[in-house]
């Protein structure tokens, strides 16, 4: 009988049919209330105020548990919206709010010009920690080179994690030059904060990064701006890592565009 009820409703997991067996308990207090009312009133139903007493207690009764229902149901809405953006073990933005974020920010440059600019960041020979220290401090390493990151970042900056070691900064509002000096920051702090494992040890790494922005290259849509920031940070890799690379690289004496 259960399992048909469970079927009914899709109510599969545990915890639901806990909520429900609540809200059968809360259900059986609205006559036990009433109860005590007339108890502690001496009301009969012979009574003249025992009708209005009645309705007073439905009306006032129902708003508070409708509002109480209300106010909880918004929080898990607010909890679970929320979580579905953000990245477990770093805390950082996940890859869905970048995107989603990344179109209304594209459709104002389209609209008001207004550039935006894209760093992508590596954690350099992040296989080795995980080999040498194991997957648990390859974890610690992954959560403090974010915390650098949303530290350095400014709080109009979206900074999120799009794979394992892989991170995004979408910099709205902000020039080429404004994202290298941010890269190059996040490069140094990084470079020069050793991480403290559990035993004591302490461990550091590197950390290359691509920018592009859309004030030097103009792209149609948000994904070629992020595989050209996507391309600097391969170049990042190939020139040595450790460093920050721009996606449009202009020679100083020529002024020549050189990609
Ligand atoms: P490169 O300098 O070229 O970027 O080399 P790399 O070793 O950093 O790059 P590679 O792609 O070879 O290795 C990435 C590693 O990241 C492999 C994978 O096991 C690890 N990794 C991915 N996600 C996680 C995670 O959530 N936690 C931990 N600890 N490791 C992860
Ligand atoms: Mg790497
Ligand atoms: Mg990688």
């Amino acid at each position: 009988m259960l399992r048909i009820i469970q079927n009914l409703f899709c109510i599969s997991e545990q915890s639901r049919f806990q909520r429900a067996v609540q809200a059968f308990f809360l259900g059986v207090c609205a006559p036990l209330g009433w109860l005590g009312i007339t108890h502690v009133l001496q009301l009969t139903a012979t009574d003249p105020l025992y009708e209005v007493t009645l309705y007073s207690y439905i009306t006032v009764g129902s708003i508070l548990v409708m509002v109480c229902f209300a106010l909880w149901i918004s929080k898990s809405e607010e909890y679970f919206a929320r979580m579905s953006l953000l990245d477990p073990l770093t805390s950082l933005y996940n890859s869905r709010y970048l995107l989603t974020r990344a179109d209304q920010e594209f459709a104002m440059f389209e609209r008001a010009g207004q550039d935006i600019a894209l760093v992508m960041a590596d954690i350099d020979h992040f296989k080795y920690v995980n080999d040498r220290y194991g997957h648990s401090v390859g974890d610690i390493v992954l959560q403090q080179v974010a915390k650098i990151m949303q530290n350095t970042a400014r709080k109009a900056d979206v900074v999120a994690r799009v794979g394992g070691e892989e991170f995004a900064l979408l910099l709205p509002n902000s020039t080429t030059d404004g994202a290298m000096v941010l890269a190059e920051r996040i490069r140094e702090r990084v470079e020069k904060t050793p991480i403290d494992l559990p035993g004591g040890e302490k461990i550091g790494v590197k950390i290359s990064l691509g920018v592009s922005s859309t004030e030097e290259f103009l792209p149609q849509v948000f994904n070629e701006l992020y595989e050209s920031a996507d391309n600097a940070l391969y170049r990042a890799k190939r020139d040595g890592r450790n460093r920050v690379v721009k996606a449009v690289e202009t020679d100083p004496l020529t002024n020549e565009v050189a990609c």
